[in-house]
């Protein structure tokens, strides 16, 4: 059985620059990806490694490369889910840690719950030992900064979906969220079915404005269309896009299906994305 892999550095870009450095970072690590699948790594293992690396790199609105909030505070969100076993976990407003994805997956492994926020989901990091931000003026370094903003939109999300050879699913997003957002805003990617899902059916991760996305439930959708309407993975995620789309909202998607098909559609200008599948597509682009 093959393996497929995607990933996103949001639907944020725009064509007022261009993108090499992201794009490089991101064949790297696609690179990466498809040699753990390979050595049969599992497709959590593998969302869970390819955001955590997203988020070190600084290049996108999420992890090292979040904005603060309205109040100068950097509050990050992040989702893991594991479609075999149907498990989730997530972090909302999560403030003081370097590995919002790492919190996401200890949710998930180390607790009842699904979703922590806040100052309680900092209370848990810290029991878990996850490693802190101690300076956050020293480690943030924002992708997007506040007075760059016009031409380019005021958001991003990185995520990953695979299937692994085993032919589970998995997907993962993390987010610093929207610029300049409200002190304790959520956003869609640590809600488990309107930025982030994976079941046996279909793994997805979003990106784009968060709100729309909720109110779509954009993630679960895909996975409903296809299993209620038979629709193909293709059909389901341009269909819940586009019902997002008809909100008002702009973004985009990865999501792979049981089958490995991957599809990695988008309404906003461009979306950094990157496939890789054991058959040999590879392809990295953020434009269309
Ligand atoms: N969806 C994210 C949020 O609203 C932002 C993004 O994907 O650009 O928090």
């Amino acid at each position: 059985m093959g393996w497929s892999l995607a990933v996103h550095g949001g639907a944020g870009p725009s064509k007022h620059r261009t993108y090499e450095a992201e794009e490089a970072h991101m064949t790297a690590l696609l690179e990466r990806g498809a040699d753990m699948l390979d050595d049969g790594a599992s497709a959590l293992d593998v969302v869970t490694a390819m955001v955590r690396e997203l988020e070190e790199s600084g290049q996108h609105v999420d992890g090292k490369g979040a904005s603060a909030n309205s109040e100068g505070v950097y509050e990050l969100d992040a989702a893991v889910m594991d479609g075999a076993a149907r498990r989730a976990g997530a972090v909302a407003a999560l403030v003081g840690f370097r590995a919002p994805i790492l919190a996401a997956r200890a949710v998930m492994e180390k607790t009842p719950h699904v979703l922590l926020a806040g100052q309680g989901a900092a209370a848990f990091c810290g029991r878990q030992g996850l490693e802190q931000v101690p300076d956050p003026a020293a480690y943030y370094t924002p992708a997007v900064k506040k007075a760059l903003v016009q031409g380019e939109l005021a958001h991003g999300t990185v995520g990953a979906v695979a299937r692994d050879a085993s032919g589970r699913l998995a997907a993962a997003t993390s987010t610093g969220g929207l610029l300049n957002k409200l002190a304790g805003r959520v956003g869609d990617a640590p809600l488990i079915g309107s930025g982030t899902w994976a079941d046996e059916r279909v793994a997805v991760s979003c990106t784009g404005q968060g709100e729309f996305f909720i109110r779509a439930a954009v993630a679960a959708d895909i996975s409903a269309r296809m299993r209620y309407g038979g629709q193909t993975l293709h059909a389901a995620a341009a269909g819940a896009l586009a019902d997002m789309e008809a909100q008002g909202g702009d973004g985009g998607l990865i999501a792979v299906d049981a089958a490995g098909n991957v599809t990695a559609p988008f309404v906003s200008e461009g979306m950094k994305r990157g496939i890789a599948t054991s058959a040999g597509r590879f392809e990295v682009k953020t434009f269309r």
